[in-house]
Parts: C-alpha cells; sequence; structure tokens
C-alpha cells in the first residue's frame, strides 16, 4: 500500500505519552447474530439510518487520523459483513496507504465475501468461533450456523488470507474444556487463536452461560492438554494489538494470543481508539465518553480542525479501565455498539 500524500501532520497523544497509531472503526451497530455475551436478551435500540456515517465519511475520519498516524486500522460493527458498501470502503481505505486493513467477522458470510473483500486490499481477517459443537455455537450466537462459518474460514484460505486470528471468548464451565481442540483446529487451518476473556459491558445487564474464565486459568488449561508454554516475544507482529501471545514450548508454529482485559490488563500500552458507526470517538472501550465527530464533519470543518477535536478528547484520556471479574467496573454501552 503506498503512503499518504498530503502532508503528515503531529501525532495524537494522550496526558500517559501513548500514541494513538491504531483505530477501530464500527460499521453498524447491526447484526446477524445475537451472541449471548454481547446483547442484551431484548436486543439494543437500533439507531436511525441518517444517524450512521456514510462510507465517504468514513473513510475521510480514517483519512484524517492517518495523516496524523493512524498506521493500523480494523473494521468491525455489530457485524461489518451487514454494512451495505463493505467492499466498496475497504478499497477506498486500501488506498489511503495503512500499513494495515483488517476486519473482524462472525464469518456468517465470509464464504461469498472473502475473495471480494481480498481483491480490495483487506489485509487480514480475524473470525469469532467459541465452541466446535454446533448445538453450543447455536446457543451462544443465538441465531449462528457454525458450518457456514467453518465454510468463510475455509474460503479466506482460499481467497489468501494468512494467519487468520480465531477469537474464542472463554467462559468457565462452558467452553473452557474446548480450548485446546479450538486451539488445535485453528493450526490444523494456518490460523492463530486468540482467547478473550469476557469483558463486563451493557451496564451489567448482559448474560453470558458460564462465568469468567481468567488468562491464567487458559494458560494452565492449555498447558495440561498440550504441554509446556513458553511466551512468543514475536507478539502480535504485524498487528501489534492487545493480544499477548504464548506457543506450545515443543512447536515454533503453534502459537496463541489472550487478551485479558479484566485480570490481566494492557491499558499501559493502549494505541488505540474506535470510531462508531454514529461518528463518536470513544477513547477508551471500557468508558462511556466519547468526542462526537459526526457534527464537526457534517458542518464541513477541515482535517486540522477535526483533528483538534480528537486532540482534545484523547488529551482527557483516563489512565486505565475499572472491569472486574464480578462483572463491575464496565460501561453502559454495549459491545454490539462498538464492535470489541
Ligand atoms: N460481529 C463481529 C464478530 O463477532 O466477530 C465483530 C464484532 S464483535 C463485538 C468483536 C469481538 O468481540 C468478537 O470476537 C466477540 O466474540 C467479542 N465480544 C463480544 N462481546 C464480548 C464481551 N462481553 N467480552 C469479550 N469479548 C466480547
Ligand atoms: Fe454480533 Fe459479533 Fe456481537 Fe455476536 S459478537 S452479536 S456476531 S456483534
Amino acid at each position: 500500500m503506498s503512503g499518504p500524500s498530503l502532508p503528515v501532520l503531529a501525532p495524537i497523544a494522550d496526558g500517559f505519552d501513548r500514541r494513538v497509531t491504531y483505530l477501530r472503526v464500527s460499521l453498524t451497530d447491526r447484526c446477524n447474530y445475537r451472541c449471548t455475551y454481547c446483547m442484551p436478551e431484548a436486543g439494543v435500540d437500533l439507531v436511525p439510518r441518517a444517524e450512521v456515517l456514510s462510507i465517504e465519511e468514513l473513510a475521510r475520519v480514517v483519512g484524517v487520523l492517518a495523516r496524523a498516524g493512524v498506521r493500523r486500522v480494523r473494521l468491525t460493527g455489530g457485524e461489518p459483513t451487514v454494512r451495505h458498501g463493505l467492499v466498496d470502503l475497504v478499497e477506498k481505505l486500501a488506498a489511503i496507504g495503512l500499513d494495515d486493513l483488517a476486519m473482524t467477522t462472525n464469518g456468517h458470510v465470509l464464504a461469498e465475501l472473502a475473495a471480494p473483500l481480498r481483491r480490495a486490499g483487506l489485509s487480514r481477517l480475524n473470525v469469532s468461533i467459541d465452541t466446535l459443537d454446533p448445538v453450543k455455537f447455536r446457543q451462544i450466537t443465538r441465531w449462528g450456523d457454525l458450518a457456514r462459518v467453518v465454510a468463510g474460514v475455509e474460503a479466506a484460505r482460499a481467497a489468501g488470507f494468512r494467519g487468520t486470528k480465531i477469537n474464542v471468548v472463554t467462559l468457565a464451565g462452558w467452553n473452557d474444556d474446548e480450548l485446546p481442540a479450538l486451539a488445535r483446529w485453528a493450526w490444523e487451518r494456518d490460523a492463530v487463536p486468540r482467547f478473550i476473556e469476557w469483558m463486563p459491558m451493557s451496564g451489567g445487564a448482559i448474560f453470558a452461560p458460564g462465568t469468567f474464565f481468567a488468562a491464567a486459568e487458559i494458560r494452565r488449561r492449555l498447558a495440561d492438554e498440550l504441554g509446556p508454554l513458553v511466551p512468543d516475544e514475536a507478539g502480535d507482529l504485524p498487528g501489534v494489538g492487545p493480544a499477548r501471545y504464548h506457543r506450545l514450548a515443543s512447536d515454533a508454529a503453534h502459537r496463541f494470543g489472550i487478551i485479558s482485559a479484566v485480570s490481566e490488563p494492557f491499558c499501559d500500552t493502549c494505541n488505540r481508539v474506535r470510531l462508531s458507526s454514529t461518528g463518536q470517538l470513544h477513547t477508551c472501550l471500557a468508558r462511556d465518553e466519547v468526542i462526537d465527530l459526526k457534527a464537526p464533519l457534517r458542518a464541513g470543518l477541515s482535517d486540522e480542525e477535526l483533528l483538534d477535536r480528537v486532540r482534545a478528547g484523547v488529551a482527557a484520556k483516563v489512565k486505565s479501565h475499572d472491569f472486574s471479574p464480578t462483572g463491575c467496573g464496565g460501561p453502559r454501552k454495549h459491545m454490539v455498539t462498538i464492535g470489541g
């Protein structure tokens, strides 16, 4: 990908000297699944379409932030593949000249979309699979179909995606016994498993079939069945994301990541902000404070003026969140509206 052609602007940093280099963009608050840990049972109030940024507006915000040092972008949702104009957006973002342009998806329509997304310039994929049991998969996603998602992972590989990450939310008493099998399943497909601690969102009003399963327990469960583990210093390259990596001591190719926001927080290295589909910039996943970019965008502000808004909001970013395994300390917002 080529570099941005406009002059580079001063970087965005918070009061703790953490620079913003990574942006997650939620393309929609809509989803074709209803995962129990992500959405309240009653669903969420969907925003009117007029409130949602257009493909051009989304591309403009990414372009502006890229001028100030954002090098990596991840598309998310809700479910990003239900957003009309996704392939067009990927083409526009690929033309900006980022180091990495990735997407997180539930994989339900990936079998059809993998090849067009690859052609449009998407670099990498994360696909969410919490269980290999089709009945349990249906239970956790409420509307999901495991066979379609497996076909999507295979289509992604055939389309040329490499190092696809398999996101697994870990829940004690529900899928903790499956973690070694999920790791093997991913490795057999040249994919990288990433185990994610459940995070308390939606003001505590969510249901998960199981309880909190911490990073240390994930490592213990994998080591008991797969053998000794060693930290993998290669980290998430080229992703440089929030996961911490380990691998089997016996085999360097068998790596896995853990995202341990609750039990082993990584706030001190936070390099990211999140843009919602309605143009709200969230400086922390775990907090409800936002910077509105939609109104200034629609009022015709210049790149520099938009960046002044972003810099002011990021300067006020908190040092760390206060998530706890008991479900306290989370924000009122729903995971489905911001996309993880
Ligand atoms: N729909 C896409 C998907 O499911 O991959 C993208 C959005 S989803 C919100 C992004 C990731 O967040 C998924 O891997 C999902 O499993 C994870 N997730 C959702 N709710 C969560 C929660 N409360 N705690 C931890 N991870 C969660
Ligand atoms: Fe939809 Fe993803 Fe949330 Fe599941 S985790 S409800 S697929 S946004």
